[in-house]
């Protein structure tokens, strides 16, 4: 496999926010979103096998004591670039994953086939909107792959990304499909130094008054690493 990075940091954007979560951020990404904030995974990174990643993850999983790995609420995320395009290995290292009792979720685009990735995985998986220079991308055929444990999420930078969310929603009836679908404003690539919700490219306040006068049965996620550590800041 060809792995960017891997680590230990607090999960940022999901309903597993703020938990303790181990990252196998693998490389290589096909598309090339504006506001992509791991341009750094698209290339690079080293050759493991399935073992050698499982035994790293096991190794900073150790440091907590295996306290969560004993209770089934070890968190091991699948990120990337995106992960899927690695199907042949990577669907062998989630099922080793699972097998060893973790939870395991899986970050993806959703523009690869999903119906392979074992059940007990938890996807999160993006649609990308019209401004995030990717739209049309999702695989429709994915929404037949979607566990209720999944999560479905919306990054947005405006009303135009707002409606197209809504809309898809709507048209293809996801309340009550999965376990959450998130709106998540899109964060400025270029912040540093001294952060907050001035930097997203879509207010969290805008999206919240849009959100209540459409009734969406969305839930508003904030990017909650990118106000706690500088935004260029990798393995954090
Ligand atoms: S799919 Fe993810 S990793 Fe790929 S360009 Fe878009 S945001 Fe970046």
């Amino acid at each position: 496999m060809h792995i960017s990075e891997i680590y230990r940091s607090l999960q940022g954007e999901s309903t597993y926010a703020g938990l303790p979560c181990v990252f196998v951020r693998l490389t290589g990404c096909n598309l090339r979103c504006n506001w992509c904030d791991s341009e750094f995974s698209f290339t690079g990174g080293r050759k493991m096998t399935i073992e050698e990643v499982a035994a790293e993850v096991g190794k900073l999983q150790s440091a907590t004591g295996n306290r969560q790995l004993a209770t089934g609420n070890c968190l091991v995320e699948i990120t990337g670039g995106e992960p899927m395009l690695q199907e042949r290995e990577v669907i062998p290292l989630m099922e080793l994953l699972v097998v060893a009792g973790y939870k395991v979720l899986l970050e993806t685009s959703g523009e690869r086939p999903l119906a392979r990735v074992p059940k007990e995985v938890i996807k999160i998986v993006d649609v990308k909107c019209p401004h995030s220079g990717e739209a049309d991308t999702f695989a429709l055929d994915n929404l037949a792959a979607l566990e209720p444990h999944d999560e479905l999420k919306f990054v947005l930078t405006g009303r135009t990304d707002f409606e197209f969310a809504r809309d898809f929603v709507a048209q293809h009836q996801l309340a009550g499909r999965v376990h959450a679908i998130l709106f998540s404003p899109a964060f400025k690539k270029d912040a540093t130094g001294s952060r907050d919700t001035s930097h997203c490219l879509l207010g969290p306040e805008q999206l919240a008054r849009w959100i209540l006068a459409d009734n969406v049965p969305a839930r508003l996620s904030l990017q909650i690493h990118k106000l706690i550590w500088d935004p260029a800041a990798k393995g954090v």
